[in-house]
């Protein structure tokens, strides 16, 4: 495994190869976002690189390990992500040419036969961090006694069984 998140597709975009396999290991800067994040940054990218006209596809995925903090108790929780990746590259010049074309998609820039994987491996990998984990379904949070943890389905309970305004949304569904 190569630890470089930059690839050479000079090859590829000469004609001389028709595929550039990855796998490929590297770091990531800054990859925590609030209290989730890569561990140590490191990701893996396995795949592989093919020439589509002048764009370059990427189909592969997108390897390594998370770390959050429980929302209840603020323990670590750790756990492994592999995520689906399918990316385009262009050249900056192409881009401006084919931004009528209608694509919906996002493109990564080429730059001098080199694409680099470091800035789509961030976001697709922060995109996908747990934002509310749990360490376990039933963690009862720090202090249970003093700060007992309830369920939505416990809080719905306890609130008023009719909301009138529910009941006012019911009646408009039977005028129609
Ligand atoms: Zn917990």
């Amino acid at each position: 495994m190569e630890n470089d998140l930059r690839v050479d597709c000079t090859k590829l975009q000469d004609g001389k190869v028709r595929r550039i396999d990855l796998d490929r290991q590297g770091t990531l800067s800054e990859p925590e976002l609030r209290a989730a994040s890569v561990v140590d940054g490191v990701v893996v990218v396995k795949g592989a690189v093919t020439a589509a006209g002048p764009a370059l596809v990427l189909n592969g995925v997108l390897e390594g390990r998370w770390s959050a903090e429980c929302r209840r108790c603020l323990q670590e929780v750790r756990g492994d992500f592999e995520i689906e990746l399918s990316e385009v590259f262009q050249e900056e010049s192409s881009q401006e040419e084919s931004s009528n074309v209608g694509s919906d998609g996002e493109f990564w820039p080429i730059v001098e036969s080199w694409i680099d994987l470091e800035p789509l491996a961030r976001e697709a990998a922060l995109v996908n961090l747990p934002m509310a984990a749990l360490c376990s379904e039933d963690c009862a949070g720090p202090d249970p006694d003093r700060f007992p943890t309830r369920s939505e389905e416990s809080a719905t309970e306890t609130s008023a069984p009719i909301d009138p305004r529910w009941a006012a949304l019911s009646e408009l569904r039977f005028d129609d």
